[in-house]
């Protein structure tokens, strides 16, 4: 096996667990190491202490498999840590309403890179490194022995794979081509999903837990769902009993999903307003008009993608947010949400905070929302936090 040496220090992290290995850690390479292969890991002592994924051109130079450098990396390791994955989901409470989930997620089940998101009967997988590229076929074997009579469909195609120097790649891989919308449950409602052209592998399926708490928050409430996408939080508060639900996206195929979402749950089509705007310009024009709501959803996409970016998303934020407050009725609820994982929780909440005193609003946390129980998070990876949510009441 070909190796990386680290500089003096510089195992302190993946000691920790933490799963990268930066381009700034490494002293130098051992052999020539192909985009993905394993390489063995060594402190500026020479003690092995991991085996990693090797990836040339990304910053992150490796992504640790393993901590325990005496531990084979092969088809058995892999179905180790596939079998926990799915283990882990077979336990979740939720598990047996609900036939959408994430079963395996990166860094968060040990396999850095590597998604697996089922609906219904179709597994949707996303290889987005350069070592869960390497081990694609292993991969794919290994999840149809172990979910058989799912079919396959890739969705290779996000931006995270040119930082590893990959090109992107989707179509089906094995079994049925999926329809133009699968349709799956969660509890107390249907979704339609539509994993070939949706975001991400097709559904918000992080948001699952935070419909639920928008369900319980809605009865007899008007609700504005920004950012709507396609309806999860809109068919989540009708659910719930909501007198009526805006649901304002800037992508119309977007809010055309969301319509026959609400129809497909038995739809009130006098209880529903579905508009096509720009989010900003739309608070902006409730305000100027006083129009107040119950209960606001914020959920817009992230704002930061790279360090630089993190200072114009903190005024995206705080502007929404502040809107919001504005036209939040006394008694009020906001669902506020941040996806931007450069935007951690302290100055979230600090923008949030802001927000509410700008508006002249008094902000009280009733929940802190996160990312559904299949997306597990190690304690040694904050940057698998990303998506961070509170619930505010304003008296
Ligand atoms: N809340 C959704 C997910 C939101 S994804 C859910 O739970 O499913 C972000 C959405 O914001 C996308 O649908 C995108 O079309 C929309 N969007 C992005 N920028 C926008 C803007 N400035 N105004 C309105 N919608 C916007």
């Amino acid at each position: 096996m070909d190796e990386i040496i680290l500089k003096p220090g510089r195992d302190k992290s993946v000691k920790a667990r933490h799963p990268w290995i930066f381009e700034g850690a490494i002293e130098r390479v051992k052999g020539e190491p192909v985009s993905g292969a394993n390489v063995l890991v060594r402190n500026a002592e020479g003690v092995a202490v991991a085996i990693a994924a090797f990836s040339p051109v990304s910053q992150i130079r490796a992504r640790t498999w393993t901590v325990q450098p005496d531990e084979q990396v092969d088809a058995e390791f892999f179905r180790r840590r596939l079998v926990r994955a799915l283990a882990h989901r077979e336990h979740l409470p939720e598990r047996k309403s609900i036939n959408a989930l994430r079963l395996v997620n990166s860094e968060g089940d040990g396999l850095p890179g590597l998604i697996a998101d089922l609906y219904a009967d179709w597994l949707v997988v996303q290889f987005l490194s350069a070592g869960a590229e390497y081990w694609r076929d292993t991969t794919l074997a290994l999840l149809r022995e172990l979910l058989p009579g799912v079919s396959i469909y890739e969705r290779s195609d996000s931006d995270g794979r040119r930082r590893e120097g990959l090109e992107p790649r989707a179509g089906l891989i094995s079994g049925t081509e999926p329809p133009e919308a699968i349709e799956v449950s969660e509890g107390p409602w249907k979704l339609l999903v539509d994993v070939k052209r949706g975001h991400k592998t097709g559904l918000y399926l992080d948001q699952r837990d935070n419909r639920e708490a928008v369900r319980l928050a809605s009865r007899g409430k008007d609700v504005l769902n920004c950012f709507c996408y396609t309806g999860g939080f809109t068919v989540a508060a009708l659910a719930g009993g909501a007198a009526s639900v805006e649901s304002v996206d800037a992508s119309e195929d977007a809010l055309a999903l969301a319509r026959r979402n609400c129809d497909l749950n038995g739809g009130e089509p006098e209880k529903t307003v579905f508009t096509c705007a720009d989010v900003f310009q739309f608070l902006r024009r409730c305000r100027d008009a006083r129009k107040t709501y119950d209960v606001i959803i914020l959920d817009p996409p992230k704002f930061a993608d790279s360090k630089v970016q993190v200072d114009k998303a903190a005024r995206g934020y705080k502007d929404i947010n502040l809107l919001a407050f504005k036209l939040l009725r006394p008694g009020g609820t906001l669902f506020t949400y941040s996806c931007s994982g450069l935007v951690e929780t302290p100055l979230f909440k600090k923008i949030v905070s802001d927000a509410a005193l700008d508006a002249g609003r008094e902000a009280l946390v009733v929940r802190r929302l996160s990312q559904s129980a299949c997306h597990p998070v190690p304690l040694s990876f904050p940057e698998g936090e990303y998506l961070k949510g509170l619930q505010i009441a304003c008296p």
